[in-house]
């Protein structure tokens, strides 16, 4: 299974992603994700990376490009992936197709989420995560049990730096930007499958995975 998700920032990938891989036992790869990693720990990545997501402006194709290359090519990713915020423009996508094409693979299913745009900044701005195990809660629309702990391990929940209004508005401005001309690369590869996100999570999930399962089968 060869995959990704794709919508705009607040869509759901994150929250679908985490329910996805648990399911279907492929690696959850989230660009965001390393980069935040990468922040943390200091390193020359995180460097190159932190002055644009601060801005909330898309962190270089080359930078970006490099790390899934050296992720893709590790070995839990032979029976497949979940790529999560990868590809956001159109030379990210094609340089994605040319490393599958000579790894003897390619692209099997977009997972498009789509959530119309008035919806995204409430999204955003109550989002909460998990700093020990990642996971994503919401304030309003996905509360944890006990408020600021993590339901499943306990770990405390904070806010992305990123996730507020004025950070927000460029990231939505950005990405919309680029989606489109991405979703009509992959529409002409024939492998766009579109879900309406502005539902439920489990709602949501139940849909991915239904179809999921008989692309598999
Ligand atoms: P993305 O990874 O696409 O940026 P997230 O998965 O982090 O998005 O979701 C953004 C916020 O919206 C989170 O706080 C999450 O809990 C919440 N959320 C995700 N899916 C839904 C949904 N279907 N309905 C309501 N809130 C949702
Ligand atoms: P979102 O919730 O906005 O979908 P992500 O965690 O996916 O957030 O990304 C956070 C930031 O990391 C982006 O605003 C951007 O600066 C950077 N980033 C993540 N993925 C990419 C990518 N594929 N190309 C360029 N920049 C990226
Ligand atoms: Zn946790």
């Amino acid at each position: 299974m060869n995959l990704i998700l794709m919508g705009l920032p607040g869509a759901g990938k994150g929250t679908q992603a985490e329910r996805i891989v648990e399911k279907f036992r492929i690696p959850h790869i989230s660009t965001g994700d390393m980069f935040r990693a990468a922040i943390s720990e200091q390193s020359e990545l995180g460097l190159q990376a932190k002055s644009f997501m601060d801005q909330g402006a898309l962190v270089p194709d080359e930078v970006t490009i490099g790390i899934v290359r050296e992720r893709l090519q590790k070995e839990d990713c032979q029976t497949g992936f979940l790529l999560d915020g990868f590809p956001r423009t159109v030379k990210q996508a094609s340089a994605l197709d040319e490393l599958l094409t000579s790894l003897g693979r390619k692209v099997e299913c977009v997972i498009h989420v789509d959530v119309p745009q008035e919806i995204l900044m409430k999204r955003l701005t109550g989002r909460r995560i998990c700093k020990e195990c990642g996971s994503t809660y919401h304030l309003e629309f996905n509360p944890p049990k006990v408020a600021g702990v993590c339901n499943k391990c306990s770990g405390a929940l904070y806010q992305r730096t990123d996730d507020n209004e004025e950070t927000v508005n460029n990231r939505l401005e950005v990405n919309m930007k680029q989606m489109q001309p991405l979703l009509d690369y992959y529409q002409d590869a024939g492998v766009v499958k579109t879900f309406d996100g502005n539902r439920s999570i489990d709602v949501v999930f139940e849909e991915i995975a239904a179809f999921l399962g008989m692309m598999n089968r």
